[in-house]
Order: structure tokens, then sequence, then C-alpha cells
């Protein structure tokens, strides 16, 4: 079959719900880093798969990485092929709900968790996006 002009990623069908998906409307909370939204308890209990660099079973953390203050929603199905996801450009994170904005800064704590994964590992993520 051919999908290069249909808009697979919002009329895929049946599409496997992943751990990534909020499973409730209250209490969503966006990862001020890459933006994906779940419950302050999934990102508590199972963190952020974009960035697993940091220790999510801290409270400081959760609360410093995730913020309330967010503005809209995207469901990301198939994020490599995705116009959204090139427009918002989240093509390399894993499927999940995004928000379009966050509106607060990542705590001092988690910000210098993320300058220090990036001195040490995120290097190798970049070089993956331009291979
Ligand atoms: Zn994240």
């Amino acid at each position: 079959m051919n999908y290069d002009d249909v808009e697979d990623d919002l009329g895929g069908g049946e599409v496997q719900v992943s751990q990534s998906v909020p499973d409730e409307m209250k209490g969503l909370r966006a990862c001020i880093i890459c933006l994906l939204v779940k419950t302050y308890t999934q990102f508590y209990n199972d963190g952020c798969p974009n960035c697993n660099f940091m220790d999510w079973g801290e409270r400081e953390i959760v609360e410093g990485a995730t913020t309330k203050n967010f503005e809209g929603l995207v469901a990301m199905m198939q994020p490599k092929d995705s116009w959204v996801a090139k427009w918002q450009r989240i093509d390399r994170f894993v499927p999940g709900t995004y928000a379009i904005k966050v509106n607060e800064e990542a705590s001092e704590e988690v910000q210098e968790h993320c300058r220090e994964a990036k001195r040490r590992n995120l290097g190798k993520l970049s070089m993956e996006e331009n291979a």
C-alpha cells in the first residue's frame, strides 16, 4: 500500500496504547524538557522515556522537570512519519501525548541534570540524529 498521501497519524485505526499515554485527564503534567504529557504518578513511577537521564523516583525531580502549566495536546503515534512531529521537532521521541508549549522553566536542579547528561551522553543522541 502507498501511504504517501495519507495523513496516517490521524486515521491509522487501532493504535497500541503504550505506557507513555496518560491514563487519566486529571493531574496531567508536561515534561518541560521534551513536552511529553503524562500524570504525576506516571512520571513518578515510570519516569520520562525521553529524559531517562534523570532520577524520576525523586519528587523534586518530578516537580522540577514537569509542569501543569502547559498548552495544547498532540497525540504522537508514529513520530518518525508525522508532520506534527517535524513541526514540533519531536520526531526522535517516543510515541505518546505531547504538549504544544510549556510556560514554565525546569528547576535549577533539573537544568543541572540536563547539562550533565548532555556533557556525558546526549552527544551520542545528536550524532544519531544527524546520521
Ligand atoms: Zn521528557
